[in-house]
């Protein structure tokens, strides 16, 4: 197999700042390990509309089909908030994920011991804790017909409608089974199998997936609103949580915020494996493009490394490197090093975006 393609999309905001610090990363690896990639960087959302007035040229999406994996910032901002609705920043993100047809939404909760005061829950109840919901992307209620405000009589009613073929669920279903093989061998499936029929299908699909391809990992089923109150509860019981769009959305959120601020958590959509094994894949962190505090060198990088970390396990098969990448954050959280969204205590001198970037390279260099 030849190198490793990766396409770079800074975007807009601070998305070009913390992505400053990713290739020093990326630079890290190719001169030290002789880990090399083929970057190639283009422009996405606000970017791409200040030059090609869309936020996703043709050629762009054309590139991103064609790499092993896409590496996103983020987009919008200000500027754009009057734009026509098909021409904001977010378009140029909507177009990627769909067109690249990417089902399977992965989000970590992670926490790093360092950071563990910071969640809202006891320490030793998120202290370690490392489990990775897997959200159903594009299908489900958000998507089902019919939908829209109807007149009934004297009022009127709003519909949506949750809707799930047995193909969808049987993709994501095999893409928690996947990742739960590189990870902890546990996948917890959660729906409302007691009151939807699209949950009872649901869960009948991941048995069928489980006892036909995957039954050395550990399953089991749990409703989602009960999987809410375990989440909070003690969520170190679980090791991938697979669910569909809207609960997803919710239960992804929710764990998301045991673990602390918005600059250190990392995301990855994957979509159906390509010729040579890869799923498609665009990694980008969750936060947007902070405005407010773009341009000043305050923005934490960790979020978008933690991406390329994701990337390096589950695009290029190097879960050692992401696992010497996370390490290297970790290790330079518990000496103390802080960007300005993680101050809490009193007496700490925030680091710059690229200063956080330099500690972590420097972190790498002293674990070979
Ligand atoms: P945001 O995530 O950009 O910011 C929310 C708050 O968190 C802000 O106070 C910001 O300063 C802080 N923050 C976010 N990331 C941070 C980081 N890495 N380090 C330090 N602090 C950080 O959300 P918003 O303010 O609601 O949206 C701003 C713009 O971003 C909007 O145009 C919105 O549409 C867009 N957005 C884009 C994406 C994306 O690209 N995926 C996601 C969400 C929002």
């Amino acid at each position: 197999m030849g190198k490793s393609s990766l396409l770079i999309l800074p975007g807009d905001g601070i998305g070009p700042e913390v992505m400053v610090e990713v290739r020093k990363i990326i630079d890290w690896f190719g001169s030290n390990l002789g880990l090399d990639f083929d970057v190639t960087e283009d422009l996405v959302g606000g970017a791409a509309y200040d030059a090609h007035s869309t936020p996703l040229h043709d050629e762009t999406m054309a590139k991103a089909l064609n790499v092993d994996a896409v590496l996103l910032g983020a987009v919008g901002g200000p500027k754009y908030d009057n734009l026509d609705f098909n021409l904001k920043p977010e378009r140029g993100l909507l177009r990627l994920r769909k067109e690249m047809d990417l089902y399977s939404n992965l989000r970590p909760a992670q926490c790093f011991d360092a950071l563990a005061d910071f969640s809202s829950l006891k320490t030793e109840v998120v202290s370690g804790l490392d489990i990775m919901i897997v959200r159903e992307l594009t299908s489900g209620i958000y998507f089902g017909e019919p939908r829209g405000i109807v007149t009934e009589g004297k009022e009127r009613v709003g519909i949506n409608t949750q809707r799930y073929k047995e193909s969808e669920i049987e993709r994501v279903a095999r893409s928690a089974f996947e990742l739960a093989k590189r990870r902890g061998n546990k996948v917890c499936s959660m729906e409302k199998a007691n009151v939807m029929e699209s949950g009872v299908l649901w869960r009948e699909t991941v048995d069928k997936v489980h006892q036909a391809e995957y039954s050395d990992v550990e399953l089991s089923h749990m409703y989602a609103d009960a999987g809410a109150m375990q989440l909070c509860r003690w969520p170190k019981q679980f090791d991938v949580i697979v669910t569909d769009n809207l609960f997803g959305d919710i239960l992804s959120d929710t764990a998301a915020m045991l673990t602390g601020s918005l600059g250190m958590l990392p995301s990855a959509s994957l979509g159906a494996p390509m010729e040579n094994g890869r799923p498609k894949a665009l990694y980008e962190p969750v936060h947007g493009s902070a405005p407010d505090i773009a341009g000043q060198g305050k923005a934490n990088p960790i979020a978008c490394i933690l991406s390329f970390a994701m990337a390096l396990r589950y695009s290029f098969d190097e879960g050692v490197e992401a696992d010497r990448l996370e390490q290297s954050i970790e290790n330079v959280l518990s000496k103390g090093a802080r960007t300005h969204d993680l101050l809490g205590e009193e007496g700490i001198t925030p680091l710059s975006t690229s200063e956080m970037g330099d500690a972590i390279v420097e972190a790498l260099a002293e674990s070979v």
